[in-house]
């Protein structure tokens, strides 16, 4: 499974600690993070990390890009509540994201307990049957593409 792993500021100690608990779930998936968030989680876990830009430079967006096509099954997303962030609208659009594509979203460390803990039981497989779907639509479209193109 492909997790997104982000924290504001305040956070960032919290989501090292959780991904260090939790290392032996992680270390079975395919981690994604923006810029700080994940090279905080690599230093401390040594675990392989892909590092988008920092959130405020883009990094909430390009998560969303994954989301958006389907290419992301989980998010943990520690929130600052208490800290006004100038990125708002991108976080905002990360989280409708995460609802318009029933990604299970974590922005707190109680839900994501759940959630990793649901992940390790495989409750979350039923997210394999929609990359089979996903792949089934893009060799439909290239099928598609071929008929239209005469090839
Ligand atoms: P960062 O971005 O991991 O680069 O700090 C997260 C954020 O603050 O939105």
């Amino acid at each position: 499974m492909n997790i997104a792993l982000i924290a504001h500021d305040r956070k960032k100690g919290d989501l090292v600690r959780f991904v260090t608990a939790y290392l032996p779930v992680f270390e079975k998936h395919s981690l994604f993070a923006t810029g700080t968030t994940g090279k905080r989680i690599q230093e401390a876990t040594g675990l392989k990390v892909h590092r988008f830009q920092s959130g405020p430079l883009g990094g909430d967006q390009e998560i969303g890009a994954m989301i958006a096509k389907n290419e992301m099954d989980l998010v943990i997303f520690f929130r600052d509540p208490l800290t006004a962030q100038p990125h708002e609208p991108d976080i905002t659009a990360l989280m409708r994201l995460c609802d318009v594509y029933n990604v299970p979203l974590a922005t707190n460390m109680g839900t994501a307990e759940v959630l990793i803990r649901g992940l390790a039981s495989g409750a979350m497989d039923w997210r394999h049957l929609l990359q089979g779907k996903r792949l089934e639509g893009l060799l439909d479209k290239e099928k598609g593409n071929g008929k239209r193109d005469g090839t």
